[in-house]
């Protein structure tokens, strides 16, 4: 007994608990369900990716304590094929591509929670306003390691193709607060989960008619609210959830006026006292929001509160 297992559990996935994966892998069967589409086109494994993970540890916890593979496999119900596989070094996520744990990779998952959108396993952005958002979005995919798409004729998009990344966009959006031990786990990823999104539903706070605003993101599900807010007290950064009602809106594709599908919509606001602190530690990536929040940091939040 006593085998060396070879695989290392990517970064991403090492630093959760099983308890956080097994919450993973319920919330992710809950969408599953929902979407009938997603769940065919997984259809070839029983339980999802985070469930598995769980499983797999268990195994190498019980076959190091000299537990038989037939054993193992008849007591945590998974085929004894799939044992052995385990035992010989395979993973999981062996067949797909994970990604780096990084800056990059918080930034593109927040402002794909925000501004993409799922046809799995492809994560696309379209009619993004900004043509900047398109460039820092691509660059953050591609220091992931992954190709994109742009197009920047008709209307602005970018798009690119990963399966695990899809799947935690679609956790984001459904069951926010589930990716909350993910992405407090590092600095750096929750900085650039907090920057991505305030690109994608921020705004700077700078205008004629909001004198004295200070930095803001709006969504209408607020578990999206709940999570950059617990990300942001991770960070240091003063904010307060505010809830408002939510007014018609015309379509930039159609011009066409939309009632909206939620009555409220929820935005997590920067406090005053953290407004500079959250212009050095974050920003906008966008550079039009970025000055303005720039000249209101000038004339407005020259200090940062002590904590
Ligand atoms: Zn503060």
């Amino acid at each position: 007994m006593g085998a060396r297992i070879l695989f290392e559990e990517p970064t991403l996935f090492r630093i959760l608990t099983d308890e956080a994966l097994l919450n993973m892998g319920e919330e992710f069967q809950l969408i599953c369900q929902k979407y009938s589409k997603l769940q065919r086109r997984l259809k070839k494994s029983k339980h999802p990716i985070y469930t598995q993970m769980v499983y797999y540890r268990k195994t190498l916890r019980l076959y190091e304590e000299g537990v038989e593979p037939y054993n193992i496999s008849k007591f945590l119900g998974i085929r004894f094929s799939t044992i052995l596989s385990w035992i010989k070094g395979h993973h999981p996520l062996s067949s797909y591509i994970v990604s780096e744990f990084n800056y990059h990779f918080g930034y593109t998952l927040g402002a794909a929670i925000g501004d993409g959108a799922v046809s799995y396993p492809n994560i696309i952005f379209s009619w993004l306003k900004d043509e900047d958002f398109v460039d820092a979005i691509a660059d953050s995919v591609k220091s992931m390691g992954l190709k994109t798409w742009v197009w920047k004729k008709r209307n602005h998009q970018v798009a690119f193709c990963n399966a695990i990344f899809a799947q935690l966009v679609l956790l984001g959006k459904h069951s926010a607060q589930t990716l909350l031990p993910l992405l407090s786990s590092s600095k750096e990823v929750a900085i650039g989960v907090v920057s991505g999104f305030f690109d994608a539903e921020g705004r700077s706070g700078w205008g004629k008619k909001y004198l004295y605003d200070a930095p803001r993101a709006s969504n209408t599900k607020i578990e999206i609210i709940h999570l950059i807010k617990g990300l942001l007290d991770y960070l240091g950064i003063h904010s307060t959830i505010l809830k408002s009602k939510n007014k018609e809106f015309i379509s930039p594709k159609t011009n066409k006026k939309y009632r909206p599908k939620s009555e409220y919509i929820y935005s997590v606001r920067i406090k005053r006292c953290c407004v500079k602190r959250f212009y050095k530690l974050i920003g906008f990536r966008i550079k039009r929001k970025q000055e303005e929040l720039s000249k209101l940091v000038q004339t407005r939040f020259r200090y940062i509160c002590p904590i």
